[in-house]
């Protein structure tokens, strides 16, 4: 189909002729790339992202968008891959429940409140939406190995997208991962290597691996091809904005790692409503950390934007980053928008996570905790308007974290199998 006639920016589509992709461009510098695996920027040594076809962005309607499968690829034309759908590597995520949360709404004094549970993807967390754009691109640029460097969920996507795919899997994470999460990893198969360091130092290692004979055919979504592995978080944006009938919500908060989820859910923000998806509208943005790990909350209270890499600790290890690349940009988003960040510490995590549990039946894993509680924080402090419609992102599982609340949690009342004792423990009395 390839024609001679065809513009530059189509020939260099390896992706496909109909991608609205046109290359990758550094997010420091603006130097350009074609479609390549490549994550940082030869000139400068910035982040590389997507750099797309702004008319063709334009073009997409609500009724193609609608037309299309119940999960992220409905959002395919907004994507570098997936169009055609013999592209789509894919356990098909997306298309997760945006709760009415009501009652959380009316313990936390808000006037309208959602919860977007993303854990009801295939593996229960938002990672199943990056390693389906990461891996679908990382097929057509001819790797037959995928693998990662993970906090947890990372690992989980990338073992079962391998093994939907018949593809084999090379998987890295910090030995002292809660064992839901190494258990949920081993089941899909796959090599899954234990790396005595913390995730800063497992994907430090991953980088020196694909610099190897032995790596040299291997996809680390979230190392060599990162760019469209980024790209998959758009769709926890544009899902929103769908899911409210094609509008804006005014506020959302969302956790972060390495802050790359909150960047591209505002650029998708932005996007919608500039390709006329959506009516104009800014979108508050607000970044939650746990205060084990809060070197992208610490820089927006300091006031600036250099990163003070740490060394994690804590019970939301699934965000456990210390050393965050996108952290800079989403400061940069939190701060053009009006939003905000904060920080909560494991006790507030653990009360968030049985908060959102209690009041929505949503049970989260503690990056939920963690934004539940910095709502809560964020709404104290006056910074984010009770009034204003919210949305806030529950990203994983309850169930591959149950250690964080199962020293608070258990019968509230034992019995014996009669109504003697029933009613000896009071359960008939009211
Ligand atoms: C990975 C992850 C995030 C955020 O990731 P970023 O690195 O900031 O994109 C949020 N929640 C959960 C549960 C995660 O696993
Ligand atoms: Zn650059």
């Amino acid at each position: 189909m390839s024609s001679v006639n065809a513009p530059a920016a189509e020939q260099n589509n390896i992706f496909s002729a109909e991608s609205p992709a046109k290359g990758l461009v550094c997010r420091n510098c603006d130097a350009t790339y074609d479609l390549i695996a490549q994550h940082a920027c030869w000139q400068c040594f910035g982040p590389l992202e997507v750099d797309y076809d702004q008319a063709r962005l334009a073009k997409v309607t609500r009724e193609q968008i609608e037309a299309g499968p119940q999960n992220i690829w409905r959002y395919a034309p907004l994507l570098p891959v997936g169009v055609d759908p013999a592209d789509r590597v894919s356990i098909d995520p997306g298309m997760t429940p945006l709760i009415d949360a009501k009652h959380l709404a009316k313990a936390l004094g808000m006037r309208k409140l959602w919860v977007k549970d993303d854990s009801a993807n295939p593996t229960h967390s938002f990672k199943d939406r990056v390693v389906s754009t990461a891996v679908s691109a990382a097929v057509k640029l001819g790797f037959d190995h995928f693998a990662c460097a993970s906090t947890g969920n990372l690992a989980n996507s990338v073992a079962a997208h391998a093994a939907r795919a018949g593809i084999p899997s090379t998987v890295f994470v910090p030995h002292d991962l809660e064992p839901g999460k190494i258990i949920q990893t081993a089941v899909y198969g796959g090599r899954l290597v234990a790396v005595e360091g913390s995730y800063d130092e497992v994907n430090r290692l991953c980088s020196e691996l694909t610099e190897t004979d032995a790596f040299e055919s291997t996809a680390f979504v979230n190392v060599n091809i990162r760019p469209y592995y980024a790209e998959g978080s758009k769709t926890l944006g544009y899902e929103v904005a769908e899911q409210l009938g094609w509008r804006l919500p005014e506020q959302v908060v969302v956790p972060m790692a390495s802050g790359e989820l909150l960047t591209k859910v505002h650029k998708a923000f932005e996007e919608s409503a500039e390709i006329g998806l959506t009516e104009p509208g800014e979108v508050r943005v607000f970044g939650a950390q746990s205060a084990g790990c809060s070197p992208i909350a610490d820089a927006f209270s300091a006031d600036t934007d250099v990163i003070t890499p740490v060394k994690p600790t804590g019970i939301a290890k699934s965000l456990n980053i210390g050393d965050p690349a996108a952290g800079p940009y989403a400061i940069e988003a939190c701060r053009s928008t009006g939003g905000g960040m904060a920080k909560v510490d494991d006790d507030e995590i653990r009360e968030g996570i049985r908060l959102l549990a209690s009041t929505t039946g949503v049970f989260a894993e503690t990056a939920g905790g963690v934004v539940v509680a910095t709502l809560r924080k964020l709404l104290e402090s006056g910074r984010l308007d009770p009034e204003a419609e919210t949305v806030v992102y529950n990203t994983g599982d309850g169930l591959k974290t149950l250690d964080a609340v199962s020293s608070l949690v258990g019968p509230t009342h034992t019995v014996k199998p009669s109504l003697k004792s029933a009613k000896e423990a009071g359960l008939l009395s009211g």
